[in-house]
């Protein structure tokens, strides 16, 4: 499967001051970068290196003052693709309070497919596949107010994919939530990655949340630093430092020992993989 569902072609974007109106620098500064059809992308940065940026760049929220960007091949900048690509393309933010507009889960997850004007009992339907997708279709009589926030990103996103988006963004969806919410949120999006084949784009500051992805695409001052599978990625133990970022925990702690003379596999980056390789070790 070669097909790029999303391309990003020397992506220039800078916001303008509040206070003057002049152009303050890019934020996005000549970023080239496609994601494949089925893949699960993991964007990492540091807190102002551009990722929200180029997360709303991606489906047309904001377009790019120079370079392009394209859903499908569909330009973001031409108007006439707006609908299609919103249709397309699905963004899930940081703040599980911002998204919720029903007082009903199932309304809320309704939402988005009646705006688009999808007929009733397909809605319904549509409403209760994306709840049992997240895990929430036990819940999808109750107030969304009273969710923990694990569960509001989980509606949230049975939002998005109600709408049968073939591809979510999802901006630091983690990033408010307790480790088990946390948890609850990654597991529904692998699952709607290798299950159901929604493209994943998934904007994270945790490094152990990168490394369940097929590819990781480091940010740093707007430009692609790096970008490669977990493994490539995060043997540049080095520039990811410089990059204002910390090498998976598993990872750190492998590497700290076999600096001791610990004989661990190399290429740790998981619990599971840090796990398997000291257990080899007992053995011997
Ligand atoms: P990240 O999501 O990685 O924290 P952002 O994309 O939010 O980074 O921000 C990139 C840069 O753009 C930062 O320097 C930030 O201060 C600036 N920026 C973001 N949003 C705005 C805005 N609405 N107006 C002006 N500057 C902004
Ligand atoms: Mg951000």
């Amino acid at each position: 499967m070669s097909e790029n569902i999303l391309e990003f072609k020397n992506v220039v974007y800078r916001y303008e001051s509040d206070e003057d109106g002049t152009m303050l620098p890019p934020a996005v500064n000549g970023i080239t970068l496609d994601v494949h059809r089925g893949e699960f992308l993991a964007v990492l940065g540091h807190n102002g290196s551009g990722k929200s940026t180029l997360a709303k760049l991606s489906n047309g929220i904001l377009v790019p003052e120079s370079g392009s960007v394209s859903v499908k091949g569909m330009d973001t900048s031409d108007e006439k693709y707006e609908y299609d690509i919103r249709k397309t393309v699905g963004m899930v933010f940081q703040n599980p309070d911002n998204q919720i507009v029903a007082t009903i889960v199932e309304e809320d997850v309704a939402f988005g497919p009646e705006n688009l004007g999808v007929p009733p009992e397909e809605i319904r339907k549509r409403v209760d596949d994306a709840l049992r997708a997240v895990g929430m279709y036990e819940y999808r009589m109750h107030e969304p107010h009273k969710l923990s926030g694990g569960q509001k990103q989980r509606v949230a996103i049975a939002g998005v994919i109600a709408m049968q988006t073939e591809c979510i963004v999802l901006d630091e969806p983690t990033a408010m939530l307790d480790p088990s919410g946390r948890r609850e949120v990654m597991d529904a999006v692998r699952r709607l990655n290798r299950e159901y084949g929604i493209t994943v784009v998934f904007v994270t500051h945790f490094m152990d949340e990168a490394v369940f992805a097929d590819r990781v695409a480091v940010i740093n001052d707007g430009r692609l630093l790096l970008e490669g599978t977990p493994h490539e990625v995060f043997a540049r133990e080095k520039l990811i430092k410089e990059a204002g970022l910390d090498v998976p925990q598993a990872a750190a702690l492998a590497s700290r020992l076999k600096r001791a003379g610990v004989a661990l596999d190399e290429n740790i980056l998981s619990v599971d993989e840090f796990v398997t390789s000291f257990k080899k070790l007992l053995r011997n």
